[in-house]
């Protein structure tokens, strides 16, 4: 594994607005993107901590991943990613030992990151992202 740092932690919330004012307001951070991910129905906040980010995932659509998982869970940690070197490699080595993969492909995420998730029945219950900035090669 060629892991080098958690590139962010994925927060899902009922209202971006509403929780931009927390992490602004509260905790003094800012806010320096927001964009749509169509493909996966959710608007993005990003904030960075040091080397990683928060990022608040807003549902456009009550039937996307977002949509589902407040609609079970409630507001809360979504996912965890990991920056990755190789993420087509990082997806097979861990299919081979035995990780159900989400995408057996990278996709383009938010801030045009190739990203793919790890499923979390194989992840002790943790939805695990991996994502490579590929403009940084
Ligand atoms: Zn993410």
């Amino acid at each position: 594994m060629s892991i080098s740092h958690i590139e962010h932690i994925g927060i899902a919330v009922k209202s971006i607005d509403e929780a931009i004012k927390y992490y602004e307001q509260v905790l003094g951070l800012k806010c320096y993107n927001i964009e749509e991910v169509k493909d996966q129905k959710v608007k993005t906040a990003f904030f960075k901590v040091g080397q990683t980010k928060i990022e608040l995932l807003e549902s456009t659509d009550p039937e996307g991943p977002i949509g589902k998982f407040l609609e079970k869970k409630g507001e809360g940690i979504h996912h965890i990613a990991f920056a990755v070197k190789g993420i087509e490699d990082q997806l097979k080595q861990s299919e081979s030992k035995g990780v159900q993969l989400i995408d057996k492909a990278p996709r383009k995420g938010a801030e045009g990151l190739d990203i793919a998730f790890l499923h979390p029945k194989s992840t002790f219950g943790v939805l695990t992202e991996f994502c490579e900035d590929k403009k940084l090669k």
